[in-house]
């Protein structure tokens, strides 16, 4: 039976982006989401051409292209000496090499214009303040297809046996903003840069939309489950404090004297079913939250539902929902290991330390890029 309507619970940037995937299939989509109304959650996205690629088939690149900035390079930056340890290329050769741009923006700008996207699509229809339990609406069993685009904590996992858990990563990102007037000298305005050093690495880019740094330092750390997004506590700044010894003194001061830090707990998700065999499927963080050192998750968020769109369109669910896990699960799990190889790399210590920035002293651009083609270079399935 072809599939002609679903239901989406979640309008994140899972949720949003399938529901417009959907609709350019000619499938009708009704969204449920809890909060009632999208207000900023969230930081800066860097959003790589293998999902901007994606973002143009849809419509909107137009418009985040007027409001992001595209960096000219993501720099690799000691966190002791701030010598910077070696530069991948982006600006006008992401174009150029992966045929698609690389941006920053602030999440909340990304969601908004995909929610504008689906408010003015007919085939779309978003109902905001419904929260899913385990118990579905009624006009939710009238779908073809239910899609859990609910995030880390999803409640639709439930209704799939084997799906994966949500569990703590053992790091904590600790997050602030520092007005673009106010930034030191040391801070790029033009790329985005990673300052790496051992047990810890912070990450800074401009975001044109709000005129100032965004800041994530990521360190290992221990957390209370309900300190979710919370300001840190005085033993939680005097760990971070000593993640950064050693660190250079304009970076412990600029975390030092910032007093709106926010305490951030990483959760991912373990490996898992991500469909039931029938009609019920998980994208996004619901299905693989991962850990952000390959600053990857909503570009696979934006990738699934590109990619579920198009087996939904000419198949019947079950076989589409099969076929999409089949066709997913590898690269995800690619991405993981990346993931979890350059947590490694970039919080190295010692001898190691010294070994990764000879190796990519080394390496020039070209093949600091070459390495990533696997990543920016994906053209998802039924793409032009
Ligand atoms: C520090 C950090 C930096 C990151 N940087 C990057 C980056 O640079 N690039 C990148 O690609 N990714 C990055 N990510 C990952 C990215 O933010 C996530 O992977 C992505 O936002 C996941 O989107 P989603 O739509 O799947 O889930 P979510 O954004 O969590 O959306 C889920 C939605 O479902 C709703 N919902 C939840 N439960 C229910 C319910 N029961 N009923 C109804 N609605 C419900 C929620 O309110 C929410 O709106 C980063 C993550 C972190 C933590």
């Amino acid at each position: 039976m072809p599939v002609e309507h679903a239901a989406i619970i979640g309008a994140g940037i899972s949720g949003l982006t399938v529901a417009l995937a959907l609709s350019r299939r000619g499938i009708s989509s009704e969204i449920f989401e809890q909060a009632g109304e999208l207000t900023d959650v969230g930081a800066g996205l860097q959003v790589s051409p293998n999902a901007s690629r994606i973002l143009a088939e849809l419509g909107i690149l137009e418009r985040l292209s007027k409001v992001w900035l595209e960096p000219d390079a993501i720099r690799l930056i000691s966190g002791g000496s701030l010598r910077q340890l070696a530069a991948v290329p982006a600006g006008k050769f992401a174009r150029e090499r992966w045929g698609a741009p690389y941006g920053v923006l602030h999440r909340t700008t990304l969601q908004k214009v995909l929610l504008a996207a689906v408010s003015a699509d007919p085939l779309c229809r978003l109902h905001l303040g419904v929260r899913i339990n385990s118990t579905l609406p009624s006009f939710e069993r009238a779908a073809d297809v239910v899609i859990g685009a609910d995030g880390v904590w999803s409640k639709l996992r439930q209704s799939i046996p084997g799906s994966p858990s949500p569990r703590f990563s053992g790091n904590i990102a600790y997050r602030f903003t520092i007005a673009e007037t106010e930034a030191p000298g040391f801070l790029d305005r033009a790329s985005v840069s990673a300052f790496l050093g051992g047990s810890a690495h912070l990450v800074c880019y401009p975001l044109r939309e709000t005129g100032s740094f965004n800041m994530v330092a990521i360190t290992a750390g221990n957390i209370a489950p309900q300190a979710w997004q919370s300001e840190p506590t005085e033993e939680q700044r005097t760990q971070l404090r000593a993640r950064l010894s050693g660190w250079n003194a304009a970076i412990v001061s600029l975390l030092e004297k910032n007093r709106k830090l926010t305490f951030w707990p990483l959760f991912e998700t373990t490996t898992g079913s991500w469909q039931d065999g029938r009609k019920t499927v998980l994208i996004g963080d619901a299905a693989h939250a991962m850990m952000p050192f390959a600053a990857q998750g909503a570009a696979m968020a934006i990738e699934d539902a590109y990619e579920l769109a198009a087996f939904l369109s000419n198949r019947s669910a079950a076989e589409a929902l099969a076929l999409f896990e089949r066709h997913r699960t590898p690269r995800i799990a690619k991405l993981r290991q990346r993931g979890a190889f350059n947590r490694f790399a970039y919080h190295a210590k010692g001898p190691i330390r010294i070994g990764r920035d000879l190796v990519l002293g080394l390496k020039p651009p070209l093949s600091l890029a070459a390495d990533l083609d696997w990543i920016y270079g994906y053209r998802a399935v039924d793409l032009p």
